[in-house]
């Protein structure tokens, strides 16, 4: 500047206040310009508190019209009921909406949240509402008693990107098309509610969980032996995508919870076989019921815990409390009972299950009210199938070994792909330690 002719200087000043004086006015303005790029504004919200069984229910609401909406979520919360989502178009600051009640008494829990067309989200509100009169059983005395665990089973836990369930929101994308990283708030919600209410049930046969890893899947961009993951499991009808349990589906879910598995493998992180891989949709899943489709809420494999599939729709946080999901609680640990060898009562063989009205392992479609106890027999039966899963586990990971220490690497040149080449080196990694700890134990039976 001190080289520049004083008038020059001036001049150069009165442009920079010029500058200062226009990014001021500009700033004055900026809220007036973001104001129609902003989130929605949820106003008042009325829906009844109960509503007979099979009958409807008339609700309204009322927002801001000076920002846009284009639809209202209705996300479902607790209960057994669907997603509903109302176009807003057109609508001037109120919006009224019916909703139809279950034909059997349960207590819903829905999460209303305005959106607008850039998928900008208003604070959501609770609706809460019976349909019917529910029983007033819950599990919370049950999860209140608490008993000492013996052994820690781990569950990860996938949420499928399914354009239903809400838990997919504030995904992370990272270098795998497999996969999303969850929300901060999804992981709090296992940590803080599912985790410990699944340990509050279990604790009643010592059994615990342990969280591994949690990741939101692309099930589309799954791939598995016959083609892709998403594509094998879910039907379509119309615009509704759904899971019909039955028919290849069982075998297309161990499939997709291997691919998953050795996908972790390659990342690096440590998968056990037993493990339980818990995959969490938001769609519909049906059963066939004598060829009848019964809507259900989840279902798992039985004498083997390779996964269990559980709907969930969203979750809702007030203050620092979220919202018990407990029909999502009720439902994974029933699915996890029946990973480890559970069936329904009548069909167990036991003689006290069938009596118990709260028994966890009653069938999905009966009762649909949170069911949390476990009975001394069902734990005996679960404490025998881990023992006898350790095993298997043990003699599945010696045969898989085998094959893979002297595989054959060569194929044409080519050698084994990169794909698989850490999964053989996990294995017999994993022969080494079987290996060592066998040599040690004929050592100490000497
Ligand atoms: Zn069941």
């Amino acid at each position: 500047m001190a080289g520049l002719p004083k008038n020059q200087m001036l001049y150069k000043r009165s442009y920079v206040y010029t500058l200062l004086f226009i990014a001021a006015l500009s700033l004055l303005h900026a809220p007036l310009v973001l104001a129609n790029a902003a989130a929605p504004l949820l106003n008042s919200l009325t829906f009844p508190n109960v509503v007979q069984t099979g009958q409807t229910g008339q609700g309204q609401i009322t927002f801001s019209s000076d920002v846009s909406v284009d639809r209202l979520e209705l996300a479902v919360v607790d209960g057994r009921y669907m997603r509903h989502d109302f176009e807003l178009e057109g609508s001037s600051g109120t919006f009224s909406f019916s909703l139809d009640c279950t034909d059997y008494a349960q207590r819903i829990v829905l999460q209303a949240t305005l959106l607008n067309e850039d998928g900008a989200r208003s604070e959501p509100e609770l609706i809460t509402f019976n349909c019917g009169q529910p029983p007033r059983y819950d599990f919370t005395q049950q999860q209140a008693a608490s008993m000492p665990m013996g052994q820690y089973m781990r569950l990860n836990v996938f949420v499928l990107e399914d354009q239903v369930t809400s838990l997919t929101q504030g995904a992370q994308t990272g270098q795998s098309n497999w996969w999303s990283a969850p929300s901060p708030l999804l992981i709090r919600a296992l940590e803080d509610t599912i985790l410990p209410s699944l340990n509050g049930i279990w604790d009643q046969c010592s059994v615990g969980f342990e969280l591994g890893t949690v990741r939101v899947l692309h099930p589309d961009e799954v791939s598995i032996p016959q083609g892709s993951f998403g594509k094998l499991l879910f039907s379509k009808r119309g615009e509704e995508r759904y899971i019909q349990h039955g028919g290849r589906v069982g075998a297309v879910m161990k499939l997709g919870r291997e691919a998953v598995a050795q996908k972790l493998i390659e990342e690096g992180i440590a998968v056990g076989g037993e493990d339980v891989f818990v995959f969490v949709v938001g769609s519909r899943i049906y059963t066939s019921n004598n060829g009848k489709k019964l809507d259900i809420e989840g279902f798992g494999e039985v004498n083997h815990p390779t996964y269990s599939i559980v709907r969930w729709g969203a979750i809702h946080e007030q203050g620092s409390e979220f919202v018990m999901p407990k029909q999502f609680i009720s439902s994974l640990a029933h699915e996890l009972g029946h990973n480890m060898g559970l069936y329904h009562p009548g069909t167990d063989g036991l003689s006290n299950t069938a009596s118990d009205s709260n028994n966890l392992m009653k069938g999905s479609g009966v009762a649909p009210e949170p069911r949390a106890n476990l009975l001394p027999a069902q734990c005996q039966m679960v404490s025998n199938q881990i023992a006898q899963l350790a095993t298997q586990v043990a003699a599945d990971q010696a045969s898989a070994d085998a094959p893979a220490t002297d595989a054959p690497i060569s194929d044409g040149g080519q050698g084994i792909t990169s794909v698989k080449q850490p999964f053989y080196t996990f294995l017999l990694f994993l022969t080494l330690v079987l290996w060592t700890s066998q040599s040690g134990l004929r050592r100490l039976k000497q």
